[in-house]
């Protein structure tokens, strides 16, 4: 709880206005997307840079944790506040500070959303490169700090290659700017890709200034649909063996489209055993050569039919089959377990069929779907949360197919992070030299641990000397 010092400096820092106290009002700050809960002590929302500075030096004079929130879309418990304290929200620091289309970046505050960044740079001939699907609601803060992407890090990748610079307040109250405003700089350690992903446990984020790159002249969208999973996995191999890199390379299987065949029956060819939505953008002289290469690349046998797009119209026709998946999955089962793996291209193959051995052993659904194009796959176990054998069959199967995902020179999370659904797993995927690092790193930024605690990087504060 908050004594009654701390209670009047915050209202004097950010005004009553800016500040909640009561627990009912408190409460839906205290969730994120993956529908854990614990109730903050407070909720303050800055407005400027230097009122964030002033708060992180209160917080650590007071030893009260700090849990920055942007919109509360993470899956994995990261910005939910299992230690209480305050959670900063940054749903009020919501300027566009200037858009530079001739030095090709954006500057923004954390609060600003995704799309609102996108619906800016379009004006000016731009997009910033990850586009997460909850890209309306979520914030570039949240972005930034999950490190998120969507369909086109296939091609242009996540926000670590897309942010030029932060401006950030430390764990010790320090402001901090991080990062250039050109698109080369080599001067000392890169912080700005430290901070990108690091989950809110580093520093908090209250500028970024955003990469942008053109939009493209010409864009085309196949959906292809194969008779069998080992020929969607072949098409994917086939695809990013050729010259030209796709701007989206997503993958459905057969679970994935049972549900949308349920739902919105006529979307997927009846037969259909594994579909891939495939998009290609650049000058419209290249398109000719696009269409060649992802016809040679998908004509394996058990292809079955192959649908272009050429407007926008028919494109957002053919997205909408994989952009239902996610709300689908929710009309199915009474919990899921929503991971997303990546592994290499080539191992792609084994991997499926392997999950697929693992979901009739354990006898779970398994629906798997995602970002193939990276070799990131949403693998998501639906079972009923009711059944205690089921709950159990789902944890162990969770464990197989993490340990499998690392035999085959996997990564534990392409987007999501680890927040605290991964926590228990990742000494499976780090060593302990880099456990140590991260945490000395985490002690550095933060050394009395009062960002996110319990999270990321805090994982070896009982050995701290
Ligand atoms: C329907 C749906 C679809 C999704 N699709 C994708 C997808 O395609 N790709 C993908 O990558 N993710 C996806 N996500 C996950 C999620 O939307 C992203 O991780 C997003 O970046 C989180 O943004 P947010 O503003 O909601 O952040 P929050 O959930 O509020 O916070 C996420 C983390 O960021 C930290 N944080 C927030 N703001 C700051 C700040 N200013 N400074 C420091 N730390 C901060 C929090 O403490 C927390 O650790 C999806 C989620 C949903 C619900």
């Amino acid at each position: 709880m908050l004594n009654n010092e701390m209670l009047r400096a915050l209202q004097q820092l950010v005004g009553s206005d800016n500040l909640l106290t009561d627990p009912a009002d408190c409460w839906v700050y205290g969730y994120d997307n993956s529908r854990r809960h614990a109730l903050p002590w407070a909720v303050v929302f800055p407005i400027t840079h230097e009122q964030v500075v002033a708060l992180v030096q209160l917080a650590n004079l007071h030893a009260v944790p700090l849990v920055a929130h942007g919109r509360g879309t993470a899956t994995t418990g990261a910005a939910v506040p299992i230690q209480g304290g305050i959670v900063v929200s940054f749903e009020r620091m919501t300027r566009i500070i200037m858009c530079d289309p001739v030095n090709r970046l954006m500057i923004v505050e954390p609060g600003v959303s995704n799309q609102l960044v996108q619906e800016t740079a379009k004006q000016e001939g731009f997009f910033w490169a990850p586009d997460p699907s909850s890209a309306y609601f979520s914030s570039v803060g949240g972005n930034l700090a999950c490190n998120a992407a969507g369909p086109r890090a296939v091609k242009y990748g996540t926000c670590r290659e897309n942010t030029l610079g932060l401006r950030v307040v430390t764990g010790q109250g320090e402001s901090l700017d991080t990062g250039v405003y050109t698109t080369k700089g080599v001067v000392g350690y890169d912080l700005t890709r430290l901070v990108i992903g690091s989950e809110g446990t580093l520093a908090l984020i209250t500028q970024a200034t955003l990469k942008l790159l053109p939009l493209p002249a010409a864009k085309r969208t196949w959906q292809v649909t194969f008779s069998s999973l080992e020929a969607a996995t072949q098409a994917i191999v086939n695809v990013m063996q050729q010259s030209l890199i796709p701007s989206a390379l997503e993958f459905m299987d057969e679970a994935a489209l049972r549900l949308i065949q349920t739902y919105s029956p006529g979307l997927v060819h009846a037969q259909a055993r594994a579909v891939l939505l495939i998009e290609m953008e650049g000058a419209a002289g290249m398109m000719e050569e696009a269409a060649a290469q992802i016809e040679q690349a998908c004509r394996v046998p058990h292809f079955l039919e192959i649908k272009m797009a050429s407007t926008e119209a028919e494109r957002l026709t053919l997205w909408k089959v994989r952009k239902a998946l996610s709300p689908l999955l929710r009309h199915f089962g009474s919990q899921k377990i929503n991971e997303d793996v990546v592994l290499p291209i080539s191992r792609l193959p084994e991997f499926i069929e392997r999950v697929y051995g693992l979901a009739q052993r354990h006898q779970l659904t398994i629906v798997n779907f995602g970002h193939a194009g990276n070799g990131n796959i949403h693998v998501n176990l639906l079972f009923d949360a009711d059944k205690v054998q089921e709950q159990e069959a789902a944890q162990e199967c969770l464990r197989e197919i993490f340990a499998l995902v690392l035999s085959l020179k996997g990564t534990l999370s392409g987007e999501h992070g680890v927040g605290l659904e991964k926590l228990p797993f990742i000494n499976q995927e780090l060593s302990p030299v880099a456990l140590k690092l991260m945490s000395d790193i985490k002690r550095c930024f933060d050394p009395k641990g009062i960002l996110n605690p319990g999270k990321y990087g805090s994982f070896s504060f009982e050995s701290k000397p």
